[in-house]
């Protein structure tokens, strides 16, 4: 008997013990044999081998995208065509809503009532650029009795995706319907601590109907396949989401081949409150925004900023709700908070706990619940008066740990809003509009909330400023992102050029 099967833990129906590439329309193994182990972050046990992909398995699946594409079976359909079969990914993804969030739940340690509802947000990419492309128009422009000029979009070509680990299927939908929408063909490289649900992927586009070769899978470590997809000279497009330095590095590797890249990279995000604020519904969405899925949220209201005449109270009721959430198995309903990923990730959390503790004021959590002997489990963490200068204040943690720090006044609360290298997002919570407006204008952050957390709207452009990211996708800037728009331009009447060479030797004047 297995460490799994005699543990009383929840353990998915039907577990791959075993997962593949899939490339050319099959699932395959890696060309020399490597795999490497995937544990789940309740035992910490090995449950599954997945192929490590290497160069040569990234090559073959690059020349099966480029072959799809250049076959012009997917690239040249027509946008309705497309878009039927982008609908049938849809409705198939939401067919797979509790198998998903099951998989998901058990792979990354997601409360199972948060990881519910994911394949819903999943499909609903696919659904928004299915109608996005056959809503798409290009522009046209005339020069009175000279020209017309117009832009002819065409999809780039092979785009790779590298995708995290924090609500993996999820964000792998995000540069997945945008790509393929786009006509592009695509290999997705998913983060290695959590492959288990990306190999849904395969059948879900196969039964819709989606031409082989355009979609890809190679799993693998970031160091070896993710790597090779960035230096592959026929990926023309990199989508990446994931740490800020991982997005350092794979732009200095693209730079050879000068690729188009999306970058979501890190946060530290500020929420502030003022004074005037219905605190209510601030403790409600301040305590949701760093604590939801397990902390580990890329745009986790990580900073909260509190007006220093409610400071004290907002931190003491703060800390009491903290206490009471439930943390526990990510399988049990009542789970507010489940286990961290993996334990490499737990140590680093746990590292910065403790460096928390000699920089600021624990007020809450701070270790391993009693009751939770094994497993990556921590207590929501509250430090207070943590100052600016703090590393739990700079640095992201991406984990149910947070920094409060008070403020005297607006100009303060921007100042310190301000003070970090990330620029993801922002939450305002204010009853005062104008200034509402003019801090949420203030922040330096790709998105800000005011009174409100973190809801997207799909047509909303999606990224980070700073150190947090590169381009913004949502919406037309996705498929701008994945097309060309070529510029053709057309003569109207008679062509009126400058006719070099057409004068005889005889008459130039030397
Ligand atoms: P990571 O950077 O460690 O890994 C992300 C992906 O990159 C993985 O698939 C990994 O295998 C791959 N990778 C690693 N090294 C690589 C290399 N040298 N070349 C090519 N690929 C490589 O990030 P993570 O720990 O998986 O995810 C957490 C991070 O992602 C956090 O910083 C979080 O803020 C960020 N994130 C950002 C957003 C956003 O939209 N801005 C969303 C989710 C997560």
């Amino acid at each position: 008997m297995t460490a799994l099967e005699s543990s009383t833990r929840h353990v998915p129906e039907d577990l791959p013990t075993h997962l593949q590439h899939f490339i050319d329309g099959e699932l395959r193994d890696s060309l020399d044999g490597s795999t490497f182990d995937v544990l789940d972050p309740v035992s910490n046990e090995d449950y599954a081998t997945a192929a490590a992909g290497q160069a040569a398995d990234v090559d073959a699946a690059v020349q099966a995208a480029q072959r799809a594409f250049d076959s012009g079976a997917w690239a040249e359909k027509p946008a309705r065509a497309r878009a039927r079969v982008l609908n049938k990914i849809a409705d198939l993804v939401e067919q797979a809503d509790q198998r998903l969030a099951e998989l998901e739940s058990f792979d990354t340690g997601l409360p199972i009532t948060q990881a519910l509802g994911q394949a819903q947000r999943a499909a609903e990419n696919f659904r928004f650029f299915a109608d996005l492309i056959v809503a798409q128009t290009d522009d046209a422009y005339k020069v009175p009795g000279k020209q017309i000029n117009y832009v002819n979009r065409k999809p780039v070509g092979v785009a790779g995706l590298i995708t995290p680990w924090n609500t993996p299927f999820m964000l792998e939908s995000w540069k997945l319907a945008p790509s393929i929408a786009s006509g592009c063909s695509v290999v997705l490289k998913p983060a290695e601590f959590t492959p288990l649900s990306a190999s849904l992927w395969a059948q879900i586009f196969t039964e819709a109907g989606l031409p082989r070769g355009v979609f890809n899978l190679v799993n693998g470590i970031g160091e070896e396949a993710g790597d090779a997809l960035v230096k592959h000279p026929g990926t023309r497009l990199i989508s990446f989401t994931g740490e800020t330095t991982t997005g350092q590095l794979i732009f200095r590797n693209s730079a050879t081949h000068l690729k188009g890249m999306s970058m979501e990279l890190g946060g530290k995000s500020p929420a502030v409150v003022f004074a005037d604020a219905d605190i209510e519904a601030a403790l409600d969405s301040t305590l949701f925004g760093v604590f939801s899925l397990n902390g580990e949220r890329c745009t986790a209201g990580s900073r909260i900023l509190v007006e220093r005449s409610i400071y004290d109270d907002f931190v003491d009721r703060f800390a009491a709700r903290a206490t009471n959430i439930v943390v526990g198995d990510p399988h049990d309903p009542k789970t507010e908070v489940g286990a961290l990923v993996h334990p490499e990730h737990y140590e680093r959390v746990m590292g910065y706990v403790e460096v928390g503790k000699s920089e600021a004021r624990l007020v809450a959590g701070g270790a391993r619940p009693a009751h939770l002997p094994v497993g990556n489990y921590l207590a929501p963490t509250v430090f207070a008066d943590v100052p600016s200068t703090a590393r739990i204040f700079q640095e992201e943690i991406f984990g149910p740990v947070v920094a409060i720090t008070p403020f005297e006044d607006e100009a303060d609360a921007v100042a310190l809003a301000n003070d970090v290298k990330y620029g993801l997002a922002g939450y305002v919570w204010t009853s005062d509009l104008q200034r509402g407006h003019r801090v949420a204008h203030s922040i330096e952050a790709g998105m800000v909330w005011l009174n409100s957390h973190n809801v997207r709207d799909l047509r909303s452009p999606f990224g980070g400023v700073k150190a947090s990211g590169l381009g913004h996708e949502g919406g037309y800037r996705s498929i701008d992102f994945y097309t060309e728009q070529q510029a053709v331009h057309i003569t109207l009447g008679d062509v009126h050029t400058a006719r070099f060479g057409a004068r005889a030797a005889s008459e130039i004047d030397y």
